[in-house]
């Protein structure tokens, strides 16, 4: 057997002691319930995934041999438009994780008024084992084998965790060469020279940037020196990071897989992008020290932005953190008994399907610039993103005062009551 099928499967092996997220999902829902009564016929709908897929995945690897790897692609619900979320290359991708993640964008989709329903993919794979090669014909066979399913009317994937422009040009590239034609409008995400927009790349962590400036307005959290803690130092944790450091606050610690680094008066932010880019590790940069994991997430801060995976902070660790905003880059980060415990601890949290939604919000620019062949400026881009993001942020402000209830609950009302209701309006077939 060769070494990558057997790392493979090593790293298949998902902890049935780990909270799923799927059950998050469920459970969010459930709570979100009576806000909904005027749906209730409905609700039901919101906890059946529309379509589960799973696909085998097998490749030639470099030396020769054959490699299978398990790839996923879940339509929650397509009430509102076509399905519209990420693809994942993970260890840790599973059916389950999948389906929560397609959840989360039904919601995400809703609450930001996007026309699109949710959907989620992945394939369960370390891709820092693959070779560029065996990358490229992982990807172009998961695009094939889940081939019936995409088209920019019906699913249209994008990055997220382990997966980047060059994983969304060969699918655009195998799915156009599939159909016959270009079809840019199929996945968003993609490299500049190929239909993709300008500011998609940082869309995600600048609107996670503008939802913590608009709560700590609310809350009267200054950003000029705010301390910010950053979980996670990819697309999402390090343009964040940018910006938090643009305006003036000051990164104390950071964590991204392969460690934890603190520093009281402010980590350099290029200093550490120059460093993971050039292959380095965080640990390893000058001017900061390397603390454990447990020690970072107890580092003082006035925003904790987690912005790798789910499941990240249960009830026992918020009871734990010192921290008064949490922004959700991540899908999923934050536990809903661990929600109820920073509520009674009054740290607000602004929700993922809220906080990391501007990445969603410019790839819905890219696929309306992709369909018109007319392509706007990045300021034009990011103006129209800040005032999306904005108002989103503030109507959900708004109901949840207006409600008493949490950042997340107005979140789930405001985007279920549009599923909802445009399920009635469209009924059952037959
Ligand atoms: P990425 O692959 O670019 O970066 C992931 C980061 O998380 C890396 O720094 C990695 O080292 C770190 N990480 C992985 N496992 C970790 C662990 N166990 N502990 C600590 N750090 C760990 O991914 P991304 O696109 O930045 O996505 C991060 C999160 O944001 C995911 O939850 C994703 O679903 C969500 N998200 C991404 C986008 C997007 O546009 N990329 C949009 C919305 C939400």
């Amino acid at each position: 057997m060769n070494t990558h099928a057997t790392t493979n499967k090593m790293l298949s092996f998902l902890d049935p002691e780990k909270p799923q997220p799927w059950a998050s999902f469920i459970e969010q829902i459930d709570r979100v319930a009576p806000h909904l009564e005027k749906f209730s016929y409905w609700l039901e709908t919101l906890k059946y995934p529309k379509r589960v897929v799973q696909v085998c995945i097998p490749i030639q690897l470099d030396d020769g041999s054959l490699a299978h790897f398990e790839g996923y692609r879940v339509h929650h619900n397509l009430s509102r438009g076509p399905g519209k979320g990420g693809v994942r290359f993970h260890p840790n991708v599973s059916m389950n994780e999948v389906m929560a993640l397609s959840g989360w964008m039904t919601i995400k989709n809703a609450a930001l008024n996007l026309p699109f329903g949710g959907a989620k993919g992945g394939i369960r794979v370390e891709p820092t084992l693959l070779s560029v090669t065996e990358l490229e014909r992982l990807t172009r066979r998961y695009t094939s084998e889940i081939g019936n399913l995409i088209g920019p009317h019906k699913d249209i994937p994008a990055p997220d965790v382990g997966t980047d422009e060059q994983t969304m040009a060969w699918m655009m590239d195998t799915y156009s060469v599939n159909q016959g034609a270009t079809i840019t409008g199929v996945v968003t995400g993609k490299p500049l020279s190929l239909g993709g927009s300008l500011g998609r790349r940082e869309a995600t962590g600048r609107g996670v940037y503008v939802a913590a400036r608009e709560a700590g307005l609310l809350q009267g959290v200054a950003m000029k020196d705010a301390r910010v803690v950053v979980q996670g130092f990819g697309n999402v944790g390090s343009v964040a990071a940018q910006c938090f450091a643009a305006a003036g606050a000051r990164i104390v610690a950071l964590q991204d897989a392969s460690g934890s680094v603190a520093n009281p008066a402010g980590i350099d932010i290029e200093a550490a992008i120059a460093c993971v880019k050039g292959g380095g590790k965080l640990v390893d940069m000058p001017g900061v020290e390397s603390i454990s994991t447990d020690d970072f997430w107890l580092v003082p801060s006035d925003y904790l932005v987690p912005a790798a995976l789910e499941g990240q902070i249960d009830a026992v660790l918020a009871e734990r953190l010192d921290t008064k905003i949490i922004v959700e880059g991540a899908n999923g980060p934050t536990l809903p008994e661990a929600d109820d415990v920073l509520a009674a601890r009054c740290i607000t949290v602004v929700p993922d399907v809220i906080a990391n939604a501007g990445g969603v919000t410019v790839s819905y620019f890219e696929w309306v610039q992709d369909f018109s062949s007319f392509f706007w400026t990045e300021q034009e881009i990011n103006a129209k993103l800040e005032n999306i993001m904005a108002a989103a942020f503030h109507s959900v402000a708004e109901l949840a005062v207006e409600r008493k209830v949490s950042l997340r609950t107005a979140a789930f009302i405001i985007a279920c009551t549009r599923v909802l209701a445009a399920r009635d309006r469209r009924g059952l077939y037959p």
